[in-house]
């Protein structure tokens, strides 16, 4: 991994953050600047910069927390859907080169797509 990493250093304890849930091979934990209340982040905690780097099995596990975690947090915060996304690559979005889905939860009337 490479020693800046943001969010390998969330994995490793070193940079607070509030954990949604974890398993083995994922961790789940809010956006420290949230689209909305709820926003999740979903991660790999082997450093992986883009989706393409992802193994099935860890893509797998990525998705799996994320399906598992997304009605969760509607519940949590009262939501009527939300939002599932990955940024893959600078062109697209993504400021942390880790891997990571959003999951945005969207209530009626809230005014469109982030
Ligand atoms: P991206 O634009 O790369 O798809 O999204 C990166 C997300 O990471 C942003 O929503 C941003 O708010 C969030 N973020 C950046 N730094 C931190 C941090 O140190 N802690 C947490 N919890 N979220 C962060
Ligand atoms: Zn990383």
């Amino acid at each position: 991994m490479p020693d800046d990493c943001i969010f390998c250093s969330i994995v490793d304890g070193e940079i607070p953050a509030r954990t949604v849930c974890e398993t083995d091979d994922v961790l789940a934990f809010l956006d420290a600047n949230p689209l909305a209340r709820g926003h999740t982040l979903v991660i790999p905690k082997a450093h992986a910069e883009r989706v393409g780097n992802l193994d099935a099995d860890l893509a797998s596990a990525v998705f799996d927390a994320v399906s598992e975690l997304t009605p969760r947090v509607q519940n949590a915060v009262d939501a009527d859907g939300a939002n599932v996304g990955i940024n893959d690559g600078e062109a697209a979005g993504q400021e942390i080169p880790h891997v990571h889905a959003h999951v945005v939860p969207r209530f009626e009337g809230d005014g469109g797509a982030p």
